[in-house]
């Protein structure tokens, strides 16, 4: 029997998500034995291919982000925002409230205890470029579920995850519900 396919990324987040994945423990075993890894943390595969799941923790902040995202989009039958800075931006659209120029500038001229005697914001065409706000996933691509939470609880992740192993649509119960 052929395996599913899952991806994961992570765009503006803190690598929380991903953490509480590895969390369903033991799950691990029967997620491996029905399951393999494209795009992800553990097989560092650079490019997100035909997948049956994709799931993406945090924002977009950036043009990569962007980029990433729509491939996955492209490549995945099914796409989940995995926590809260996905589905809100989270802590990475804090920044929402402030002028770009402003940020950069507290970051690498102003901010208390910064030194850099050139006085310049780096530049360098290898660095991605930042949008002036941070988005939440679906305001780019369609989402086809959304997990709550920062992070979503682990058996929350396993309930949407073993759902849809089962040709089911994941339904999260009250207590897996979290808005934190
Ligand atoms: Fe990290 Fe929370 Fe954002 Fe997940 S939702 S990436 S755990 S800050």
């Amino acid at each position: 029997m052929s395996k599913i396919r899952i991806a994961t990324t992570s765009l503006a987040g803190c690598f929380g998500c991903h953490m509480s994945i590895l969390d369903i423990d033991e799950k691990l075993f029967d997620l491996a034995a029905v399951a393999e890894f494209d795009r992800s943390p553990i097989t560092d595969i650079k490019q997100c291919g035909p997948c049956d799941i994709g799931i993406v923790e945090g924002g977009v902040c950036n043009a990569e982000n962007v980029e990433v995202l729509r491939e996955f989009r492209r490549h995945c039958k099914v796409l989940i925002a995995c926590g809260a800075c996905a589905i809100t931006g989270g802590i990475p659209a804090l920044r929402n409230g402030v002028p770009l120029v402003e940020c950069m500038a507290e970051a690498y001229l102003d901010g208390i205890g910064t030194e850099n005697p050139s006085r310049t914001v780096p530049n360098d065409p290898e660095l991605p470029l930042l949008l002036n706000r941070v988005h939440p996933i679906q305001e780019v691509v369609r989402i086809d579920h959304f997990l709550p939470g920062c992070p979503p609880p682990a058996e929350a992740i396993w309930q949407a995850i073993s759902d849809l192993l089962a040709g089911r649509e994941p339904t999260l119960s009250y207590t897996q519900l979290h808005y934190d």
